[in-house]
């Protein structure tokens, strides 16, 4: 029996500020995910557009994408656009009457949440989107902001990832919006060639002490497909984490469900199982 594959729970759209928004190249991507999971028998997707607020975000043209340049003010600040829930919710409509036998689910990936809970309430009512991702994108520096990959070029590299590990407990404590902590690898992403691998043990006290902070809070933890780190699953369960979601991060449609057959069993391996339907937390 080949794996039955849970809901893709991290997934962008041309709704997501980053693919370049829905009058760019990415029009119809929504769409197009859509027939990819049909096409790859994935049963569920969650799609959980960016959601950000940062207005002190320092970037350099290096660290973003061609289509994102222009987006970048003569200062160096990047401001994202606010997502557009009405054409969002609209797109969602549509997807779901042209593809009835896939479920579609709405969602958010709420970058900085514990910052921002006043301006999302502005924009729309959390409580009527599917599922709520909470994300640490940029982290404080002076009157700024900055992605980890931009503070690589600044600091020691063990500095950025103690400081991103060391912001989780109190993104966590200081926000009740978001239900899933999301790729908690994300400072890893852009861990610098020169420092040698990656060596997750040499953070492990801190990854620990942040997965415990999630776990307390009766959250998930998604794991994050793009690459697998069989770690994270093992700390998280030996933290007393319970739940977990399983994301892609996908923003083209190539990537969505990305090794989620490995993912399922590594999961598998540490105890969870599925839910009832595919975009139920996997729980132990
Ligand atoms: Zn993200
Ligand atoms: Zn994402």
């Amino acid at each position: 029996m080949p794996t039955r594959l849970p809901a893709d729970s991290h997934v962008h759209s041309e709704w997501s500020w980053d693919t370049g928004g829905p009058s760019s190249s990415a029009a119809g991507r929504m769409r197009l995910m859509c027939e990819r999971a049909l096409a790859i028998g994935l049963p569920a997707v969650v799609f959980t557009e960016h959601f950000d607020f940062d207005s002190t975000w320092r970037t350099e043209p290096e660290d973003l994408l061609p289509h994102q340049q222009s987006l970048l003010d003569s200062r160096g600040y990047l401001a994202p656009p606010p997502l557009d829930i009405v054409g969002y919710l609209d797109s969602i409509d549509r997807c779901r009457h042209r593809f009835p036998e896939l479920t579609i689910l709405t969602g958010v990936e709420f970058g900085q949440p514990h910052l921002y809970a006043d301006n999302a309430a502005e924009l729309v009512d959390l409580s009527a989107i599917d599922r709520v991702n909470g994300s640490l994108h940029t982290l404080k520096v002076g009157e700024d902001r900055y992605e980890p990959n931009t503070l690589y070029r600044q600091w020691h590299p063990d500095d950025v990832v103690n400081a991103y590990l060391d912001e989780i407990p109190r993104m966590v404590s200081g926000a009740d919006e978001f239900e899933v902590f999301c790729h908690i690898d994300y400072a890893v992403r852009a861990w610098p060639t020169a420092a040698g691998p990656f060596d997750p043990r040499h953070f492990e006290e801190r990854f620990r002490t942040a997965m415990k902070a999630i776990a307390d809070s009766e959250r998930a933890l998604e794991i994050n497909t793009r690459r697998l780190r069989p770690w994270i699953p093992q700390w998280w369960s030996e933290e007393g984490g319970r739940a977990v979601t399983f994301g892609s991060d996908a923003h083209v449609p190539e990537a969505l469900a990305d090794n989620f057959p490995e993912a399922v069993a590594m999961i598998e391996h540490h105890g969870f199982t599925p839910g009832r339907r595919p975009e139920d937390f996997w729980t132990r």
